[in-house]
C-alpha cells in the first residue's frame, strides 16, 4: 500500500520537476509505511531533508494533497541522526499546534545562531545591532530591528539568531516568539472563523521579543495589517522588543499601509547585502569543516567564485555535492562541482524560454517586443525578430510552428528561413557573429 502511494507521488513528481532533480533529490527517497494518513519515508541524511523542506515543500504538499487526500501527511525518519523525525504538515495543523496549544514553544531553529553566522562586509551593521538587542531585548535604541535583503541572503538566520541568544541568556525568562507573517494572517484569519480572536490579541501581547519574519507578505491584507498595527504598538508601548524581516526596504515595500511602514522604520533598518567573494569563502570553509566534507580547497574557492548569488544556493550546491557523492559513491572533484552548479544552480534561475528570449534580444537591438511581434518589416525590426527566432530554436524544445505562433502569429517556414538567414549572417558578417555571441552569453549567464 505505502509503496503503492509513494509511486504515485513519484509518477506525479517527476512530471513537474527536471529528471537530474528528480534523480537526485527523489529516487534516493524510501518508502517505509502507511497509516492513519501519514507516509513515512526515509531520506538518506539530514541534508537530504533540509534540502526538501526547502526547495519542494510546495510541490510534496501539493502531491501529497493530490495522493492521499486533504489531511494526508509525510514524516520523515533520517537514518544516521538520532532518529529524528519531522514532519511536512499542512499549514492548518501547524498552526493549532504552535499557537493554541504552547505559549512556550518559540518556533526557533536551533541552528540559526551567531556562532553560525559568519561575518562579513555585507552583514556587519546588522550582526551588530543584532547582538547588542540580544543582550538588552527592548531596551536599545534598535527597536524595531527591521532586517531586510534578498532571498537566501541569512534574513531568517540573523532574527532567530537574536531569538536564540536571547534565550540562551535566559534573559529574565524573556518569553521569545518567531512568526512567519504568513501564518501570521493564518493565525488570525483561523481565529476570527473560530471565534478566538481575543485568545490571539492576548497570546501576542504577552510576548517579550517578537521576531516576524517576511513581512512583505502583509501586502494587501488590510485586516491583518490592521491587526498587527495594534500588537505592534501595544508591545512597543510596553518596551517589547520587536525584531522584523523583509524583502525589500521598507520604502520599497507596496500594499503596506503607510502608518505600518512608520513603525517599521522607526527603529533601526539595515540591509543584507549579497556577500562579497571574501564572505562566501569564508561561510564555504566553515561550512565545509562544521558538516566534515572532505572537499579540496579548489573546489571550495571554485564554487566561491562561481555561486554568486546568495548563500542559499551556496549551500545548495554543498548539499547536492554531499548526495552525489554519497548517493553515487563519486569524489567531490572540480569536475562534479561544475556538472553541479551547471545542472543544479543554474537551472533554478529563471527557465530561458521564448518570452525570455525575446526580452533579451529585443534589450539588445533596443526594439520593443511589441515590435518584435508585429508585421513591422523594417530591417532592424526584422533581423531583432529573425534572431530571437533563432535563439528560440536553439534553446527550447519548441516545434517550429510554436515559435511562429510566438511571434505574432507566423508560419513555421518563416522560421526556418530566419534561422537560416541568421546562420547566412554569421558566416559573412564579423559584427553581426559577435552580437550573436554576446546575445547568446546574456541568454547563457541567466
Ligand atoms: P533569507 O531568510 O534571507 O532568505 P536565510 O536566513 O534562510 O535567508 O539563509 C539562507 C541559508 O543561508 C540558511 O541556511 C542560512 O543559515 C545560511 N546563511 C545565511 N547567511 C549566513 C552567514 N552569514 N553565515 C552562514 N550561513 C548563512
Ligand atoms: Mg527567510
Amino acid at each position: 500500500m505505502h509503496l503503492e502511494h509513494w509511486g504515485k507521488c513519484l509518477s506525479l513528481i517527476k512530471t513537474k520537476i527536471g529528471i537530474q532533480s528528480f534523480e537526485t533529490w527523489f529516487k534516493p527517497i524510501e518508502s517505509i509505511s502507511y497509516k492513519n494518513k501519514k507516509l513515512t519515508l526515509k531520506v538518506p541524511n539530514k541534508f537530504f531533508y533540509q534540502w526538501l523542506e526547502e526547495h519542494y515543500i510546495k510541490l510534496l504538499n501539493e502531491v501529497i494533497s493530490n495522493v492521499l487526500g486533504k489531511n494526508g501527511r509525510i514524516e520523515y525518519i533520517i537514518p544516521d541522526n538520532t532518529l529524528t523525525k519531522n514532519n511536512i504538515k499542512s499549514p492548518k495543523l501547524n498552526y493549532k499546534n504552535t499557537f493554541l496549544e504552547s505559549s512556550n514553544l518559540n518556533n526557533l531553529n536551533s541552528n540559526y545562531v551567531f556562532k553560525n553566522f559568519i561575518s562579513g562586509k555585507c552583514n556587519s551593521v546588522a550582526r551588530t545591532a543584532g547582538k547588542k538587542i540580544s543582550n538588552s531585548p527592548g531596551n536599545n535604541p534598535f527597536n524595531p530591528l527591521m532586517v531586510y535583503g534578498g532571498t537566501g541572503l541569512g534574513k531568517t538566520h540573523i532574527i532567530q539568531a537574536i531569538g536564540n541568544k536571547i534565550i540562551n541568556n535566559n534573559n529574565n525568562n524573556k518569553s521569545v516568539y518567531y512568526v512567519t507573517s504568513e501564518k501570521f494572517a493564518n493565525q488570525f484569519i483561523d481565529s476570527l472563523k473560530e471565534n478566538k480572536l481575543k485568545n490571539f490579541s492576548k497570546f501576542y501581547a504577552n510576548i517579550d521579543v517578537l521576531i516576524i519574519d517576511d513581512v512583505q507578505f502583509f501586502s494587501g491584507k488590510t485586516k491583518t495589517q490592521e491587526v498587527f498595527f495594534h500588537i505592534f504598538n501595544q508591545l512597543n508601548l510596553n518596551q517589547k522588543q520587536i525584531v522584523l524581516s523583509a524583502d525589500k526596504s521598507p520604502i520599497k515595500l507596496s500594499g503596506l499601509e503607510e502608518r505600518l511602514v512608520s513603525r517599521f522604520k522607526s527603529g533601526l533598518t539595515v540591509e543584507l547585502e549579497k556577500p562579497d567573494y571574501q564572505t562566501r569563502l569564508n561561510i564555504l570553509k566553515f561550512k565545509v569543516n562544521k558538516d566534515n566534507l572532505s572537499i579540496s580547497d579548489d573546489v571550495v574557492e571554485y564554487i566561491a567564485r562561481e555561486v554568486d548569488s546568495n548563500i542559499r544556493e551556496i549551500e545548495g550546491v554543498l548539499i547536492s555535492l554531499m548526495a552525489h557523492s554519497t548517493i553515487y559513491k563519486m569524489e567531490i572533484d572540480l569536475n562534479l562541482a561544475k556538472s553541479i552548479i551547471n545542472k543544479i544552480v543554474k537551472n533554478t534561475n529563471r527557465e530561458v524560454d521564448i518570452n525570455y528570449i525575446q526580452e533579451i534580444v529585443s534589450k539588445y537591438f533596443h526594439i520593443s517586443i511589441e515590435e518584435m511581434k508585429d508585421k513591422i518589416r523594417k530591417k532592424e525590426i526584422v533581423i531583432a525578430r529573425q534572431v530571437a527566432m533563432y535563439f528560440s530554436k536553439d534553446y527550447t524544445n519548441n516545434s517550429l510552428k510554436s515559435i511562429g505562433f510566438h511571434f505574432g502569429g507566423r508560419d513555421h517556414s518563416t522560421v526556418i528561413h530566419a534561422v537560416q538567414a541568421v546562420n547566412d549572417m554569421i558566416d559573412t558578417d564579423i559584427i553581426f557573429k559577435k552580437s550573436i555571441n554576446e546575445i547568446n552569453k546574456r541568454l547563457s549567464s541567466n
